[in-house]
Formats: C-alpha cells, sequence, structure tokens
C-alpha cells in the first residue's frame, strides 16, 4: 500500500495526461507556454480571486510575496510553530526573523489568542516590528481566519496565507488561498493538488502586486523589456510542462478527487473515533485532507502501531516530529518547550495515515483493523 498513491492517480487519468505532456512536447514552448497562462486563469477562478501568478515552487511563492512587500532586516513574521519549515525559513532567508506561534491542538492549526501574545509580546521587547503573519492552512483545514483576520488588522499586519496543503479547503463556501492579502499553495506531487516536479502559485486581487509578481519572478525585468533589471528578482517559473500536467489534475480534483477524499475522510473517523482522537474539521470548515492525522496515546503507543502497521505493510508518517523551535537552525532564538505545549503535545502524538482521492474502502478497513486491534 502507497501513503499517496500518485501511481493509482496517474493510471486513472493516463490518457489525458499523455496527450497534454505530447502537446507541449510538440510546440517546443517549454517556458511560460501558453498551458501557463490557462492554468493561472482557472486557478484564480476556482479559489474566488482576481489573479494568479505560478512559479518554481511553493517556498518561492512565500519568497516571493515576502519580497513584494520588503520584508527584511527587523521585521517580525509570525507563523505556526507546528509546520514544515518553509513557512518560516522563507522570512530567514530575506533577513526578517520569523515569531514561533503555539498551536490549537484541535486543528494543529495556529491559535489566534497565542498570535495575540506574541504579537503583543514582541511589541514589548520593541526590537522588531510586527510586519507579517503566515498563517498555514496545515493538513488540508484552512486556519482559522474569521479570528485571525481581525487580529492582523487590529495590529496593522499583513496576511500571507500559506495554502501549500490548504488547497481546495474552504470556510462558509470561500476557498482557502482566498484568505491572505496574498495567499500561496504549492504543487509538489503530495499535496492535494500536486504536479509531476516543483511548482507553486501566488494569489492576489492586487494588480500592481500581479506586475511586480511576473518581474520578481523573472530578475526584477521590465514588463516591456526582459534585459531592462530594475529590482533584484528571482528566476521562478512553472514549467508548461508541469502547467499542461496541472490542468488535466485540477480537472479531476474539481470534478471528483476533493469529494472523494471527503469521503475516505468520513470512512476513516467513524471507525476510529471511538479509540483515537480523529481529526476536527471545525463548524462550517471543508478540508482537502492533505493528511488525515490522528492523536494517538503517547509516543510508545505510536512507535508500537507505526511497527503494526509497518508489518502490514501499511506506511504511516509522522507530521511533524518537532516544532519549529526545536529546529537546530533556530537553535539560537533559545526557545523553550514550555512557550509550545500543544505543539509538544502534537509532535508527541501525531500519526498520519495514508490518504488518496484512490484509496479504497477495503483499504480503509484493513488499516483500520490493525489500528483497532
Ligand atoms: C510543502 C509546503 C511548503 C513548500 O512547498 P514546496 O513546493 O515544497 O516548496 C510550504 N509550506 C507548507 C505548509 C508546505 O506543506
Amino acid at each position: 500500500m502507497r501513503f499517496r498513491d500518485l501511481g493509482l492517480q496517474y493510471e486513472n487519468l493516463k490518457s489525458e495526461i499523455d496527450s497534454a505532456i505530447k502537446e507541449v512536447l510538440e510546440s517546443s514552448s517549454f517556458i511560460l507556454g501558453k498551458q501557463v497562462s490557462e492554468l493561472e486563469a482557472k486557478l484564480a477562478e476556482y479559489v474566488g480571486r482576481k489573479y494568479c501568478v505560478t512559479c518554481a515552487n511553493g517556498t518561492d511563492a512565500l519568497q516571493l510575496a515576502l519580497m513584494i512587500w520588503g520584508i527584511g532586516p527587523g521585521d517580525a513574521v509570525f507563523t505556526s510553530d507546528f509546520t514544515y519549515f518553509a513557512s518560516a525559513g522563507t522570512s530567514s532567508i530575506l533577513g526578517a526573523t520569523p515569531v514561533f506561534v503555539d498551536i490549537d491542538l484541535d486543528t494543529f492549526n495556529i491559535s489566534p489568542e497565542a498570535l495575540e501574545k506574541a504579537i503583543i509580546r514582541t511589541l514589548d521587547e520593541g526590537k522588531l516590528v510586527p510586519k507579517v503573519v503566515v498563517p498555514v492552512d496545515l493538513f488540508g483545514q484552512p486556519a482559522d481566519y474569521n479570528k485571525i483576520i481581525p487580529i492582523a488588522r487590529k495590529y496593522g499586519l499583513k496576511i500571507l496565507e500559506d495554502g501549500a496543503q490548504g488547497f481546495g479547503g474552504s470556510i462558509d463556501g470561500k476557498k482557502a488561498c482566498s484568505f491572505g492579502d496574498i495567499s500561496t499553495t504549492s504543487f509538489f506531487p503530495a499535496k492535494p493538488l500536486g504536479c509531476y516536479g516543483d511548482g507553486g502559485a501566488v494569489f492576489t486581487d492586487d494588480e500592481e502586486v500581479v506586475e511586480r509578481l511576473k518581474s520578481i519572478r523573472a530578475q526584477g525585468k521590465s514588463p516591456v523589456d526582459k534585459y531592462d533589471n530594475r529590482e533584484i528578482g528571482m528566476n521562478s517559473r512553472l514549467d508548461t510542462l508541469q502547467a499542461a500536467i496541472l490542468l488535466q489534475k485540477l480537472k479531476a480534483f474539481i470534478e471528483y478527487e476533493l469529494d472523494a477524499v471527503n469521503k475516505v475522510a468520513e470512512s476513516y473517523t467513524g471507525k476510529l473515533n471511538e479509540r483515537y482522537v480523529t481529526p476536527k474539521v471545525l463548524d462550517g470548515f471543508y478540508s482537502s485532507w492533505a493528511q488525515y492525522t490522528i492523536l494517538v496515546k503517547d509516543e510508545e503507543e505510536r512507535k508500537s502501531i507505526i511497527d503494526k502497521l509497518k508489518a502490514n505493510d501499511i506506511p504511516s508518517m509522522i507530521y511533524y516530529p518537532r516544532g519549529l523551535h526545536q529546529q537546530k537552525a533556530y537553535e539560537w532564538m533559545e526557545l523553550t518547550d514550555e512557550l509550545y505545549p500543544d505543539t509538544m503535545e502534537a509532535t508527541k502524538r501525531v500519526l498520519s495515515l495514508p490518504m488518496h482521492p484512490y484509496l479504497t474502502e477495503e483499504d480503509i478497513c484493513k488499516i483500520t483493523e490493525v489500528l483497532l486491534s
């Protein structure tokens, strides 16, 4: 059994994907071909934003957004302590300082209360200027924007939504990647909408941001002259091949894959919720199930479950084994575990199970039988 079965997905979409790839090969238009702008338009429409600009990966997407706002030394960028490293590394690479915020164990997303406390603490210390909050839509469920947006507005912070795992999720029908002043996603193969390599996208409603994104993703070039470089930029584009693949995959994602992962989640929860803490989706929220993550009793129980699953040829993963405050790269901040009680609890108890749209009821039964035995 596979954790996320991309082979099965390809079998289902083979003829469409093969002909999409062939078309690109025959056109020889490998960089910013017509499929890229077509995809950008479709993605923007799907998430309900005016514009989408694609780029090379989800990490670059975050960095591009921070560059647009001129984030750098002396700036504080708040993000969840319990996330993939890129949510924080992208502000560090620009010389800014990430400020890690504890999560709510219920949803694994950034705690709005802890966010406000961290902002106040940073203001009191007076060393850094609070500029941006990067809420992460972890495991497919949007962060609690109903509470985060007022806090950000109160302290004058921009919101950069890290929707790398959130694409397809929503709150009261409003889609992930529409909540930030700028929002981003990733098309890494294992994400809810993945390509066959690396890819990413930035979403905004601001036309001026679009112009600057298109410039900064191409060495800061002017809109009319490629060799007239006006600011320092990156080389970060989505390949035409990946855009062509994504156009086919987006269709399947919208038509049935998103629905299918929600059915898988429902089936898991029905079978497991008496024995384990199953994922909580808040009222009015909808998840795209980048991961299906349960909480077990403790590290010891987790170890024995992982071994038992492995013995039955069932893969499982620990997302994530440590908080960002525990990463060696941030050792210099000298942050203690006591500041992050819910993150610490999560790192010891989380276990992510196989999750993808092509997981059968038979697979689910096999997995849950092991978990319940
Ligand atoms: C995957 C991921 C990223 C980075 O995306 P890449 O395309 O791998 O660069 C950023 N943030 C989160 C939360 C992610 O899961």
